[in-house]
């Protein structure tokens, strides 16, 4: 059996009921193999491939917190300290109630590549709990975040792990988080990001994940002497990601026509009217129904089907596992040429495979979202040198770590056999990287 086998199996039987994780480790395991293989005996004999798949460090704790009835709710909290190879532990917090530790883990393993691709010394971690931030008043979510940062800044620090937002946490829950971080450990320092503009955040954070996506579709287009002017482009999600896509595509030429939340999906053909999207998700935090009140020709429809408008381009932007083979094939059907993921693993394998198999490019979120992580560390450089940077000068450093990252998965994927394959190259450049640290470390 070969190595990469031998240790797939491991995963899976030493890690039972984390499905995600599991398609997670396989999917990038079965891509490094031919770095693997050509040198098995040595990563063998280092396990190298053991200690990159079991987290450093994990964290599960309770989250007692008090309801608007008085009634004392309990959660559960997790932080993953996957790996510090490259630098503290980095990655976002998610909220929301499919939360469990397989998912913390698939996250905060996909976090490890991620990160190493962003070209910042940063390491791998997630964390979440099962806590769900919808439907609850300002001050359920406070004490929730209150409770949850209370046994959570023992073990983080500007130079040892920091958190960030993800699904569920915004500038909100951010914002509780750290005045609890300082209120107990009494000091102020950049231990998380995505902080608020008024106490050391970073401009153009908020925007980059999105941003930084359709920077790297851009770049991958334009290396194929093409550009965004005049597509048509179909995102899912409606939360942060979604939303400076759907920005971004617009100030590039580009024509978004859908979005979706978690109960319906809009459809609007003359794009998106980015301002009521806003409204409805920012401001009133209220569910994609509203839309028709603002465009009233636009569609409205309950359930999912985004991946079944006509495009050239599909950003899914909402969560894991969220296209699947149909989806995938609608896509193809419909001549989507390009899939880049702003969310985490919204692809399911046997997608993947088929968007592969038919001629569509696909960049894959370890890659496309990672200007969101890429922006948080240079918070955490801005949060160092106590200096708040322009605008300008963040989004232009974001979009030259997205053109870098595009180059060096483009380039990985050359080296090795397969031009085009951008889920084999951004792992394998993503893991060279990481191997190397390690090693030079020692056991
Ligand atoms: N949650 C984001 C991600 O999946 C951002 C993490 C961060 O900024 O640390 O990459």
């Amino acid at each position: 059996m070969s190595y990469v086998d031998e240790v797939i199996e491991r995963v899976v039987r030493e890690n039972p009921n984390e499905p995600e994780f599991h398609q997670a480790a396989k999917e990038v395991l079965n891509s490094l193999r031919p770095v693997v293989d050509a040198n098995e005996e040595k990563f063998r004999k280092d396990a190298l491939l053991e200690r990159l798949v079991n987290p450093e460090r994990q964290l599960k704790f309770r989250v007692p917190w008090v309801d608007d009835k008085g009634q004392v709710q309990v959660n559960t909290g997790y932080r993953v300290q996957y790996s510090s190879a490259i630098g503290p532990y980095k990655g976002g917090i998610r909220l929301h109630p499919s939360v469990n530790l397989g998912i913390i883990k698939f996250l905060g393993f996909e976090q490890i590549f991620k990160n190493s691709l962003t070209g910042l010394p940063i390491g791998g971690g997630k964390g979440g709990s099962d806590f769900d931030p919808k439907g609850k008043s300002d001050r359920e979510v406070m004490a929730f975040c209150q409770s949850f940062m209370t046994e959570l800044c023992k073990y983080i620090g500007a130079d040892t792990d920091v958190p960030a937002g993800d699904i569920g946490t915004g500038a909100r829950e951010i914002g509780y988080m750290f005045g609890q971080y300082k209120r107990i450990r009494g000091v102020y320092e950049g231990v998380l990001t995505g902080k608020g503009l008024s106490y050391g955040g970073s401009l153009a954070r908020k925007e980059a994940t999105g941003y930084g996506l359709l920077y790297i579709t851009q770049e991958m287009l334009k290396s194929k002497g093409d550009s965004l002017q005049g597509k048509t482009v179909i995102v899912s999600g409606a939360g942060n990601v979604a939303t400076y896509a759907i920005e971004k595509a617009y100030q590039l030429g580009g024509k978004p026509v859908t979005c979706s939340d978690s109960t319906g999906w809009v459809y609007d053909a003359e794009g998106i009217d980015l301002a009521a999207l806003k409204e409805i998700k920012e401001v009133k935090r209220a569910r994609l129904s509203e839309y028709k009140n603002y465009r009233p020709n636009a569609e409205y429809h309950e359930g999912r089907g985004v991946w079944s408008v006509k495009a050239d381009i599909a950003l899914p932007c909402a969560t894991q596992n969220e296209l699947n083979l149909d989806d995938a094939k609608a896509l193809v059907a419909n001549g989507v040429k390009v899939v880049a993921e702003g969310a985490n693993m919204p692809t399911t394998q046997e997608a993947t495979d088929y968007l592969q198999a038919n001629g569509v490019v696909f960049l894959p979120g370890k890659a496309a979202n990672a200007g969101g992580v890429a922006t948080s560390a240079l918070e955490m450089s801005q949060n160092s040198e106590r200096l708040s940077w322009s605008f300008e000068e963040v989004d232009q450093k974001l979009q030259g770590i997205m053109a870098n990252i595009f180059h060096n998965i483009d380039n990985a994927a050359k080296k090795y056999g397969f031009e085009g394959n951008y889920v084999v190259g951004a792992n394998i450049a993503g893991f060279e990287k990481v191997v190397d640290a390690m090693n030079a470390q020692g056991i």
